[in-house]
């Protein structure tokens, strides 16, 4: 077999019987992993299950052409730890479904479950089953994940309440701003190292599974949520969710130094790549006043990661941005149809 050879060539079995040999071990709560009708795993003892899923659609999420396929495959799994991270769930299992156009070179295959298996090693996410089917169109990489958490610590997006602060992790408009610089056709040899970053946040998230599965356990945090579609976006969900209203403190606003590098060459506003800029997956956190400190003191084992507070959530419904310009309404996130 060779990898310039397409995926039609080899068909379905041979690629499974591919991919099962670059699976590790399975770890003990695996009773049966790949290879039979179903997977069987053993809950947690005293934990419930948190079930996720979310499928990357080549020409929708990602381009062939901008996006190497290892980072594809570890896209398609990061953006469903992001969810379980939000839930302060910890990771259990995965299911990778993938549909295949037939002129798939093998060489591309391979990189996409190489992106795939080595973020699931390195989050301890077994893969225990899946599909592979043939597509008449674009790619398409489905993941199902599944998280585990005690009961009382899952974190929910509507449990904020009046007066909570809100709290974000990392930088923000990284992702945005690589998806601009890739779509202007900039090469990666010689990019600015601010932008090359923002190119990686794009490409392979981080999703944040040590700050939620920490945060929950911690008790200090009443609501929390993933950024999948920007920080409005997410303010907003919460709010709504929760049934209050929030403020956004626009000087505040952790903005990612490639974005304002991008931002000062284009004339971009680097405040709404950050505001409405998706994809970076960061966490949103909704903290009491008198929790501020447990909170603050498990962020600090968040090594390497800032956590920022950038508003607070409301009484009133309402939705708005404190800003140099004085008070505005909260701008809408990333829309994807
Ligand atoms: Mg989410």
């Amino acid at each position: 077999m060779s990898p310039s050879q397409s995926v039609a060539e080899l068909g379905e079995h041979a690629l499974i019987a591919r991919l099962q040999a670059r699976v590790a071990a399975p770890p003990p709560w695996i009773v049966a992993g790949i290879g039979d009708d179903a997977a069987i795993v053993s809950p947690p003892r005293g934990e419930v299950i948190a079930l996720t899923t979310d499928s990357l659609v080549e020409d929708v999420h990602f381009r062939r052409a901008w996006t190497p396929l290892d980072a594809v495959g570890h896209k398609a799994l990061a953006v469903n730890l992001s969810d379980l991270a939000a839930m302060g769930a910890a990771p259990h299992a995965a299911l990778l479904s993938l549909a295949l156009p037939p002129d798939l070179l093998l060489a591309d295959f391979d990189a996409l479950v190489e992106g795939f298996l080595t973020l699931a090693g390195a989050t301890g996410m077994p893969l225990v089953g899946g599909n592979i089917t043939r597509s008449p169109g674009p790619l398409v990489i489905d993941v199902t994940a599944v998280g585990s958490a005690r009961a009382r610590r899952v974190l929910r997006r509507s449990a904020g309440r009046a007066n909570d602060d809100l709290y974000v992790t990392g930088t923000l408009g990284a992702a945005a701003t690589g998806l601009a610089a890739l779509r202007a056709g900039l090469s990666r040899p010689g990019l600015d190292p601010d932008l090359a970053a923002c190119v990686a946040r794009y490409e392979r998230p981080d999703p944040r599974l040590r700050a939620g599965v920490t945060a929950a356990r911690s008790r200090s945090v009443n609501a929390a949520i993933d950024l999948s579609d920007g920080l409005a976006d997410a303010v907003r969900q919460m709010a709504l969710a929760s049934g209050t209203g929030a403020v956004v403190d626009a000087t505040s606003v952790p903005v990612h130094p490639g974005t304002r590098a991008w931002a000062e060459r284009t004339g971009a506003d680097p405040l709404s790549l950050a505001l409405s800029g998706g994809e970076d997956y960061e966490l949103l956190f909704a903290v009491s006043r008198r929790r501020r400190r447990g909170f603050l003191a498990a962020a600090q084992r968040w090594t390497g990661l800032p956590v920022t507070r950038v508003g607070r959530l409301t009484s009133e419904s309402d939705l708005w941005l404190d800003g140099p310009r004085g008070r505005e309404p909260l701008g809408a996130g990333f829309v994807h149809f």
